[in-house]
């Protein structure tokens, strides 16, 4: 293990980690980054959707090298029940801008290019370097790390924790709490690969265009939880999370899900034939503002997924992650160039910095949603998507019966399934936390 001191230890070498030590190194630190995993990415889960803008302010070129799969020109919103989905559909030819704005990338050869653009501005990367601990002095300022290296203590002003969702080092060294179960989703995700012509013909894509469907609905059983389809260029990515609080209640499986979910017939004519190669399950922090932990300390600060920093309802996560390894990274420039030590009263200036940030701003705008979703769930999740496709069926179905009439069912099997002063509280609550 290297016997040396360093200006900044980063732990993880996912978008978080790759942000701040891109940056601390670009800004002239001495940085070292320890990355658990084979490689950069290798351990990584995503969708994946990548948001260019937050990229473009690391990497402003990242268009010409990055592997990027397909820029999205299309969204579909689908709300389903067991036999048929309800969707809002948007496509528009201004997403093949020059400098797209959203793209679907693979996160295992994403991050290795990213960690090369960290390697390239001077930070020593060491990979399959597990840190079992923070190394803390008498007052409980954090010095460093142990890993599973030999004789590996080393020592830092400052440590980025960027270890995403788990956040083990941060819990066990008594920093924040373990994430409650209603707070942190469980995903599985499956690669399915086609012949790019075909994949192009079923999701009407032309060159690199790209679309993308997100899936709420029966297929999570009335658990708070949601599906996605992703168009990569020769794959197709899929999957489906729902709370692990959820889970433990019902006794569902994300496996099952999964297959359900796979087998609805809006979704099997998309992807049959295909040749599934890859299968991962990963947490995602779905408990937005009111679960953000305590983001700074004496010698600390936490980033990314570590911190919950994860918009749920806009289901953002990379750029919020790669946002906030910037501007800490940015934040310990700063302190450092004062010569002020890395106290815990100088790094609240992350906190502030990431308060002025679109990061925080969301979180906060969102800080109801989380529980209502959670609380209302069957009625989200399973009795309204349930009611629609029963009104829509009514309401194309042509057999005669005079339209009143059939508007008459259908509001009176909404009024069966909750009372009018249900439903109207339902969307009252909606409206609220969406405000
Ligand atoms: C199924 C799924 C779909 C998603 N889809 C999207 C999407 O489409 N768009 C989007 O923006 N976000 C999406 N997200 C969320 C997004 O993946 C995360 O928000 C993002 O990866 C967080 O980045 P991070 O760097 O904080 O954590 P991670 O990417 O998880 O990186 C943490 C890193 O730390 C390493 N590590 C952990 N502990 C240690 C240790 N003790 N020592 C050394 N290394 C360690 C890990 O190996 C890992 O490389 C999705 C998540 C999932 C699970």
């Amino acid at each position: 293990m290297i016997d040396e001191r360093f200006d900044a230890i980063v732990v993880g070498a996912g978008m978080a980690g790759n942000a701040a030590a891109l940056t601390l190194a670009r800004k002239g630190l001495k940085v070292l980054q320890l990355e658990r995993g084979e490689y950069s990415g290798s351990k990584n889960v995503q969708g994946a959707i990548l948001y260019s803008d937050m990229l473009e302010k690391l990497v402003p070129d990242f268009r010409e090298d990055a592997p990027l799969e397909r820029h999205l020109v299309e969204q579909r919103f689908w709300m389903m029940d067991d036999n048929s989905h309800t969707g809002l559909h948007y496509r528009s030819d201004e997403f093949n801008e020059e400098r797209p704005n959203r793209y679907t990338i693979i996160r295992a050869q994403f991050d290795k290019w990213f960690s090369k653009k960290v390697q390239e501005a001077g930070a020593v990367v060491l990979c399959e370097t597990t840190v079992l601990e923070l190394l803390q002095d008498a007052y409980g300022k954090v010095i460093g790390v142990r890993t599973d290296r030999k004789n590996g203590q080393v020592g830092a002003d400052v440590v980025v924790l960027a270890e995403g969702v788990s956040g083990l080092l941060g819990t066990r060294a008594g920093l924040r709490k373990t994430p409650d179960k209603s707070n942190v989703a469980l995903a599985v995700k499956e690669m399915h690969f086609l012949p790019q012509e075909t994949l192009e013909a079923r999701f009407n894509l032309r060159g690199d265009e790209g679309a993308v469907i997100e899936a709420v609905g029966t297929i999570s059983q009335g658990m708070t939880g949601m599906g996605f389809i992703y168009t990569n260029k020769e794959s197709i990515s899929l999957g489906i999370g729902c709370l692990v609080a959820d889970f433990e209640k019902t006794g569902q499986t994300p496996y099952g899900l999964l297959e359900k979910f796979k087998q609805h017939p809006s979704v099997a004519a998309l992807i049959a034939g295909s040749e599934v190669k890859e299968y991962a399950a990963h947490l995602i922090p779905e408990g937005g503002f009111k679960a953000i932990p305590q983001l700074y300390g004496d010698g600390w600060v936490v980033v990314g997924d570590a911190a919950q920093l994860n918009n749920a309802v806009h289901r953002e996560g990379s750029n919020l992650a790669m946002t906030s390894g910037r501007i800490a990274a940015e934040a310990i420039f700063q302190i450092k160039s004062r010569r002020d030590p890395m106290t815990k009263e100088n790094l609240a200036l992350y906190k502030k910095m990431l308060d002025e940030s679109f990061v925080m701003k969301d979180l906060k705008k969102y800080r109801d949603m989380p529980d209502l979703l959670h609380i209302q769930a069957q009625n989200f999740f399973l009795t309204y998507p349930q009611l629609v496709s029963k009104a829509m069926t009514n309401f194309l179905r042509v057999d005669g019966t005079p339209k009143r009439e059939k508007e008459k069912t259908t509001f009176r099997s909404f009024l069966a399934a909750r009372s009018l002063t249900g439903l109207v509280g339902d969307a009252v609550r909606l409206a609220r936390a969406w405000r």
